[in-house]
């Protein structure tokens, strides 16, 4: 059984303020954060490993996440330095990446890949 992964309280205080913000927009939805806890030593967008030391995450650029809203569920991630500032130059933050939409549809995929083969 794989260990839960470990975040900087900064991190750990962001994940949890997307998922009350998931809560409040979509309040049927289920908040999932098993990609956040179990897979995220791998950043889902560029797929670059985290450098992980006493089983914490580092260099984590931000927190993202995204709803699928026909499964009412809510993922939550955390994306590495670059692909944080590759999205900011979009959006202030990944979380406004639209769902579906081609810049989410990979980072998407590979969380939910992730996910079915536990
Ligand atoms: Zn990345």
């Amino acid at each position: 059984m794989k260990k839960p992964l470990n975040y900087d309280v900064k991190i750990i205080m962001a994940s949890r303020q997307i998922g009350e913000a998931f809560k409040k927009s979509h309040p049927d939805a289920v908040v999932i954060k098993d990609f956040f806890d179990y897979h995220n030593d791998t950043c889902p967008r560029c797929q670059e490993s985290f450098k992980v030391s006493n089983n914490t995450v580092q260099k984590v650029g931000s927190i993202s996440g995204f709803v699928v809203p026909e499964n009412k569920r809510a993922y939550i991630y955390a994306l590495c330095r670059n692909c944080s500032s590759n999205i900011t130059k979009d959006s202030r933050f990944g979380s406004k990446v639209v769902h579906g939409s081609p810049a989410a549809e990979n980072t998407e995929k590979f969380i939910l890949n992730a996910l079915l083969q536990r």
